[in-house]
């Protein structure tokens, strides 16, 4: 069916374009026009050429025909968007706000077409002996470029056409001309950019456990009746949750489906994927960030050619274009990283689940801790619920111990490591058995302030404080850097520096109190390079340290079954963080911790230290009782309707000038109380505008304004009520931008 006309979606991330324009379908482009298609189009007063997407092609326009323009012509090099992500950036756009544009490039990852790459090799023609009579030929003549040629290609079968070049100084046009002569042949084929680089050995496969063959039989008949709700598995580490995913995974196979892995960036290691791969073969790729555009393309391509069945990833994987998909596994499905941090800040989970809906398969969620979010819609039947009680083996739980460090204080221990810590790492060093010490986020507490007047010293450009590190001072939120000072710039005292808690000066520690002991330690600065990560996991692994120092990176899921003892150092960093979810954070991470220790058969201990003992998410922790925590941590949100219990959205406007920013969010504020008046009993209740906690990053001053509710419809028509204001008052939000954060999981 060939049509009139195209709505095309333009490729300019502003508020005012941000609708479809319609064109007209020239003759010579109707046969071939499709959805999604990217197109060059005439935009404006002047009619400068544009790029854009067609969202939809219809007979019928509402505009006078005459005043419609046409479509020049198809853009080839773009690839094509498929419908079905065209509807998911326009339900992504809808909920969680931002431009049409915006969306289409969050669903749509890889944007140009990369040409394949080609590589040639080159061999001879003719027999060995004709060679080298060309060889003796180009020697008397001294045609030291066909010497060199003529050498490799006796000495190897095929050589490299770029080895050619490059590395022998070859030119194309003395290759060229022995192939015309017909000394030599170039042969050309498609290499084919594969990121996962070791052999596949297919069907290795466990005897999975009673409990773990259930869900999965469940889970499958379910599959088969058409009962797709989406699942949530709630199994403790180590208790076999990844060995369910894989068969679920072949069940997939076996029905020609295809699934999508998500696993948080920082759990997709080489071990991980190795055990997808060595189960499933050639079916299985990985995207992630650090792939090249040209590696992204090829495994999306071979996806939408079907060669590609199950696709790993982190949350951007959800857009891998499969045809026939099938099932979306979770993995650690309550890591907050599933939420993006850009615009449209969408969270995977929610649109995994949408696009479930969209395609009629099926999601499943894991974790050992699972997301309140997800718990709350398990315990009220949107989701289902499995759950893995033991560990797999004879493996089980660490002790764990918590230490009140103002106790330790009190007894005259100014160390950060209390006695039970210093004595616990001693013992286990002795047994020759690893210690992991964990620390949460780097330099948080890592604040320059004067000892002797309180002056702490701030980034000009941000409300915040800088940090220390080695012998500069750096601004985390912009990259603002200051030699370290060395008096105090408000009292002239020498006694300023940082209250340095981070990775460095727990390594620095260690070493004073264990000097035999081997130490490694892994931060964001011990892991900038590519592999950095991979290598401090395998050289601990290997047994080449006795202790791992590092942050939240160091608890993901990594097996080392040497290591018995975990410490925690500072436990309540994580709670003092102005978030609603501090609790729940600090629970999840402790519990993953804490699950490093005593993995196969030996036991583990895991000792905690922390200024607030009294705490629930620590004290459930002692007892890794999930329910209990949970029960708790839901009375709180249910109380100050937070989400789960509530919807809530956060609407940040930032702009260089303060009264601009200021006056904007409380015109915002004002226009949404008129729509949406407040009294006790109000359905959508407004907060603010106040200064955002981070009251300015990188010169630009933020207000932010919370809007709760019950219904997130109701959230966001709040949201479009908004984005209509900002569209209408176009000179007060001139200079102010405005965004929206469904559900936040960020404290601003
Ligand atoms: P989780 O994903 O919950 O942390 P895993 O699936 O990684 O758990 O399983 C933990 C360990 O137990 C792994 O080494 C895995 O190979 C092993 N395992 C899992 N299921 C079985 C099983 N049914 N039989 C034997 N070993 C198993
Ligand atoms: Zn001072
Ligand atoms: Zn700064």
């Amino acid at each position: 069916m060939q049509k009139k006309y195209a709505d095309v979606i333009i490729d300019i991330s502003h508020e005012k374009v941000d609708r479809p324009f319609q064109y007209k379908i020239p003759e010579r482009l109707a046969e071939h026009l499709k959805i999604g298609m990217c197109v060059r189009i005439p935009f404006g007063k002047g009619n400068r050429l544009r790029t854009g997407y067609v969202v939809d092609m219809t007979d019928e326009t509402d505009y006078p025909v005459e005043k419609l323009k046409e479509i020049v012509q198809i853009d080839a090099g773009n690839v094509p968007m498929e419908a079905r992500s065209i509807e998911l950036a326009w339900w992504m756009k809808n909920r969680y706000g931002g431009t049409m544009i915006q969306a289409m490039k969050t669903v749509l990852p890889v944007k140009q077409e990369m040409k394949p790459v080609m590589q040639r090799e080159v061999s001879l023609a003719v027999t060995k002996e004709e060679a080298c009579s060309y060889l003796a030929q180009a020697k008397a003549k001294q045609q030291v470029g066909k010497v060199r040629l003529l050498e490799a290609l006796l000495e190897g079968a095929t050589v490299n056409y770029s080895v050619l070049t490059a590395k022998l100084s070859v030119s194309p046009q003395t290759i060229k001309s022995m192939e015309a002569q017909g000394v030599l042949r170039i042969e050309s084929f498609q290499e084919y950019r594969n990121p996962i680089r070791f052999p596949a050995d297919a069907g290795e496969k466990k005897h999975l456990t009673e409990e773990q063959q259930q869900i999965v039989d469940t889970f499958l008949k379910d599959y088969d009746n058409g009962i797709k709700s989406p699942s949530l598995l709630h199994g403790v580490t180590g208790s076999g949750k990844t060995e369910v995913y894989m068969e679920l995974i072949a069940g997939m196979l076996e029905r020609g489906k295809q699934t999508i892995v998500l696993i948080p960036e920082i759990a997709l290691t080489y071990q991980t994927v190795a055990r997808f791969y060595r189960r499933f073969g050639d079916v299985v790729s990985v995207v992630n960030s650090r792939l090249s555009a040209g590696e992204k393309y090829d495994q999306f391509q071979r996806a939408r050619e079907g060669k590609v069945k199950v696709m790993i990833g982190p949350r951007s994987a959800l857009f891998t274009p499969f045809e026939h998909l099938g099932l979306i596994v979770i993995d650690e499905e309550h890591e907050p990283v599933y939420k993006s941090d850009t615009t449209p800040r969408y969270h995977a989970r929610e649109v995994a689940v949408r696009l479930a809906e969209m395609t009629d398969a099926a999601v499943f969620m894991g974790s050992a801790t699972p997301s309140l979010d997800s718990n709350f819609r398990a315990l009220n039947g949107e989701f289902r619920k499995f759950v893995l009680s033991r560990r797999i083996g004879e493996s089980v739980l660490p002790r764990v111990q918590l230490v009140d460090m103002c106790e330790e204080l009190k007894a005259g221990n100014m160390s950060m490591f209390s006695r039970d810590m210093q004595q616990q790492m001693q013992q286990t060093l002795a047994k020759g058995e690893q210690i992991m010490l964990f620390l949460n986020r780097r330099g948080l507490a890592g604040f320059v302030s004067c000892k002797s007047c309180g002056h702490v010293l701030r980034c000009p450009h941000c409300d915040v404080s800088l940090s220390e590190h080695k012998n500069k001072m750096i601004c985390h939120y912009c990259g603002y850097e200051a030699p370290k000072v060395t008096k105090c710039p408000e009292c002239g005292s020498k006694y300023i520096y940082g209250f340095r808690a981070g990775t460095e000066k727990v390594e620095e520690k260690i070493k004073e109190m264990f000097p035999n002991a081997r130490v490694l330690r892994m931060d964001a600065d011990t892991t900038r390079k590519k592999g950095d990560y991979e290598n401090i996991l395998a050289a601990f692994s290997q047994g080449e340290a006795d202790i791992l120092i590092g942050t939240q990176m160091i608890v993901k899921g990594h097996d080392f079954k040497n290591v018995t003892m975990v410490g925690v150092i500072a436990a309540d960093l994580s709670l003092h963080a102005s978030d609603y979810r501090a609790g729940e954070r600090t629970f999840q991470l402790l519990a993953q911790a804490v699950g490093r220790a005593g993995r196969r058969q030996k036991s583990g201990i895991a000792i905690v230290q922390t200024y607030q003992p009294d705490h629930y998410s620590l004290q459930h922790c002692v007892t890794q009782d999930y329910d209990a925590f949970y029960a708790e941590e839901i009375a709180y949100r249910n109380l100050m309707e937070y989400p789960p219990a509530a919807h809530m959205m956060a609407i940040l406007l930032s702009g260089k000038d303060e009264q601009a920013t200021e006056t904007a969010a409380k015109s915002l504020a004002e226009r949404l109380r008129q729509c949406w008046p407040q009294s006790a009993k109000a359905q959508l209740r407004i907060i603010g505008p106040a200064p955002a906690g981070i009251g300015k990053i990188n010169d630009h001053y933020r207000r932010i304004v919370y809007l709760k509710c019950a219904s997130d419809e109701e959230l966001i028509c709040a949201k479009d009520e908004a984005e209509h204001m900002i569209k209408e008052q176009e000179e007060m939000f001139r200079f102010v931008s405005v965004h929206f954060d469904m559900d936040p999981v960020q404290a601003y």
